[in-house]
């Protein structure tokens, strides 16, 4: 990975900053959608009414999670030292804008951008990371983003970012590929704090 200091940092919310359990097969179930296949891509098609109903049981599901959400390792110690080093940092999500608003305010985080379903195309389209790179002011190339699911790393590599999977097990070779090819995988958000010293 290329070694100068990234100027600005993207993270996906859900289970990279939020120890949050968002329940995805109780959300499909309720909305009738099928088990496993990510739910955004399965409401693609819906109609207005449709969507409508799925949104209302998404959001309760959603702000139940954040309500009850604690921080990820390491979360508290890598978002100080970034605030300290004055390294913007955006969020980027498949989430409401409502609950990383709550996220922020109650963990007392301050973030640069925030991206999320609501505002353009979603995770794996770069659409959001190179929006909030504007935003931070840093070139894709100098921005990390961070998350803990194949779409997080898609999405960064897509816009042009260095990429990093936040995962608890290591990626074999023949995961790599299929998780988006991340430059680095981390087991906790605190082996990260070398990147920016
Ligand atoms: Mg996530």
């Amino acid at each position: 990975m290329n070694s100068a200091a990234p100027r600005a940092v993207i993270f996906d919310l859900d289970g990279t900053l939020a120890e949050s359990r968002l329940d995805f097969d109780a959300i499909r179930t309720e909305i009738g959608l099928a088990p496993g296949l990510p739910i955004l891509e399965q409401l693609a098609d819906a109609g207005p009414a449709e969507r409508a109903r799925a949104e209302v049981i998404m959001r309760r599901h959603e702000r139940k999670a954040i309500a009850d959400a604690t921080l990820t390792d390491g979360c508290a110690d890598l978002l100080g030292h970034l605030a300290a080093r004055k390294i913007p940092i955006g969020i980027l999500t498949r989430n409401i804008r409502e609950v990383v608003e709550t996220f922020a305010r109650t963990f007392a985080f301050r973030f640069a951008a925030i991206y999320t379903r609501e505002d353009g195309p979603h995770k794996p389209a770069p659409d959001g990371v190179l929006a909030l790179c504007a935003q931070l002011s840093a070139r894709p190339q100098e921005t990390l983003t961070v998350g803990d699911y194949k779409f997080d790393v898609e999405a960064g590599r897509r816009a042009g970012c260095r990429t990093v999977l936040l995962r608890a097990e290591p990626l074999t070779a023949a995961e790599h590929a299929e998780w988006g090819s991340p430059d680095l995988v981390v087991s906790s958000l605190r082996e990260l704090l070398p990147l920016f010293r």
